[in-house]
Parts: structure tokens; sequence; C-alpha cells
């Protein structure tokens, strides 16, 4: 129920404007498409960390986190992305430059056209808008208060309104926030599960249909794989395309580690 005369509370990003949009997507729209496609019947299944399986029917959506200046701006690096993901999916006829690479028999694309700072911003805002988020999805994807609280200001200081703005300045930017990240996509089309939930200590997943995102806030804690295979500070983003056996030993990880991951979110150095 809405109470009009609840007052509404400041944008979560900017901090500064009053956050008035409603249906805010916290996974972009084109991440989650297929999610709904192809379905019979049409939904898609959500493992929360406890391994219990839910129906999915929508997108989820999220009223009076943004302001409309926010949501434009994140609006922005996401239609960005939509179109390299776009690339990504059909190679063949993508429009910017990738170099496929093999190494331990593992493909690996270079995203040589696209500024590395662009997958920060775009990769970083999908990590924190789950953290940040109160849907019940995401209850158990949540960061430390201070890495969020670094990230939210990285987003807010470099995302931009204008296209042709973000992409001037995206060449400018400097002190990203350095942490693990490791991006991979299925060779093959398979349905997948959707998921977003912290699968250890310091480490984190976001799982769409299409891809797998992981985020790893200290080195310790970040396999080595994944550390071979992800993403550094200034280099060219790489995206791992994972084989179908792969990918489903993926999938069955993924589940198994929810379900041995029971213990408490927050790690002890947190409690105040
Ligand atoms: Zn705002």
């Amino acid at each position: 129920m809405t109470n009009s005369k609840e007052t509404m509370q400041n944008c979560k990003l900017c901090k500064t404007q009053i956050a008035d949009k409603r249906n805010s997507h916290i996974i972009p729209k084109f991440m989650c498409k297929r999610l709904f496609e192809n379905a019979n019947p049409r939904h898609s299944i959500q493992v929360s960390k406890d391994g219990i399986q839910t129906k999915l029917q929508d997108i989820p959506k999220e009223n009076h986190i943004f302001c409309s200046r926010c949501e434009n701006r994140l609006g922005k690096i996401e239609s960005y992305f939509s179109k390299v993901f776009t690339d990504v999916n059909s190679l063949q006829n993508a429009r910017r430059k990738y170099k496929l690479e093999n190494i331990q028999n593992q493909e690996i694309l270079h995203c040589e056209d696209i500024n590395p700072s662009m997958f920060y911003l775009f990769l970083y805002s999908l990590i924190w808008r789950c953290s940040i988020s109160k849907d019940l999805l995401f209850d158990t994807f949540s960061i430390e208060s201070n890495i969020e609280e670094e990230i939210r200001v990285f987003l807010n200081n470099n995302l931009q309104e204008l296209h042709s703005d973000l992409l001037e300045h995206s060449r400018k930017i400097e002190n990203i926030p350095n942490y693990y990240l490791c991006l991979i996509k299925p060779k093959y089309k398979t349905r997948g599960i959707f998921s977003a939930y912290n699968f250890g200590p310091n480490s984190y997943a976001i799982y769409t249909v299409d891809y797998a995102l992981f985020f790893y806030t200290k080195e310790k804690d970040c396999p080595a794989e994944h550390k071979l295979f992800g993403n550094s500070m200034n280099e060219t983003f790489k995206i791992i395309i994972g084989n179908d056996e792969s990918w489903k030993e993926l999938n069955n990880l993924v589940v198994q580690n929810m379900l041995d991951y029971k213990k408490p979110l927050v790690p002890a150095i947190e409690h105040k």
C-alpha cells in the first residue's frame, strides 16, 4: 500500500535528490529477458541460498530507490552494454573488435574496443544494486557497508547522463575500486537459474541465464582460476566463454555452494 503522506526518501545513488522513480530494475531488463522466454509455463526458477526453488514471474522492480537523473544515468550504461552483450552473443556480426584466445582449453574473449572502466561501471552498478536492494530476491546478497559505499561513490562520480559524455569520461576514470571480477558466459544457449548471493566469505555471485558474475573483495578468497581468468585494473576486459560441460559444472557448483554456505553472511570483522 502506498501512503501519499509518506515522505519519499533520498535517492540511494546520489543521496541528494528525492527518489521519485518507480519500477527501477535491479538487474537490467536485457539481462533478464531470456529468463521469461521460451519457458512453459512462463516463469523462471529462482534458487535461494537454502536451495529453495521458487517461481519467478517477473523481473524484480523496486520503487523509490532512485531519482530520475540517476535512473537515467544507470540507463545509459545499461543501453551501452545491451549492445555489447548482443555482440558477444553473436561475434560474427559484432560491431566492435574482440579477440578470442584459448588458455588451458578455455576460451577467453578480450573486449579490446571497450574501455575497461565501462565494464567496471556496469558490473559494479549491478553488484551495488543487488546489495542495496530490499527485494527478497536479493536478501542473500549483501556486501560490506564500507565497500558498498566506496562503489556508490565511484558510480555517483562517474556515471553520466549523456551517452557521449559517458564515453568521453570513461577514458579519464581513475581510482576504480580494486576488487576481483570474473564474468562467465556459456558458449551455447542453456536455460539456467537466477540467483544472487554471498557464497563464501567475501565471495559473491550474480547468476542470470546468460551470465555468471563473480565478485571477490579479498584476494585470499578468490579461487586461482577466477584470478587467472578474471580481471585486473587497466587491462582489456576478459569474458570467459564456458563450454557446455564447464557451464553445467559451474551450475552444479553454484547450487552446491549455496547449500553449503548457510552460516551468517556478515564476516566477523563487520560486527560492531
Ligand atoms: Zn539520484
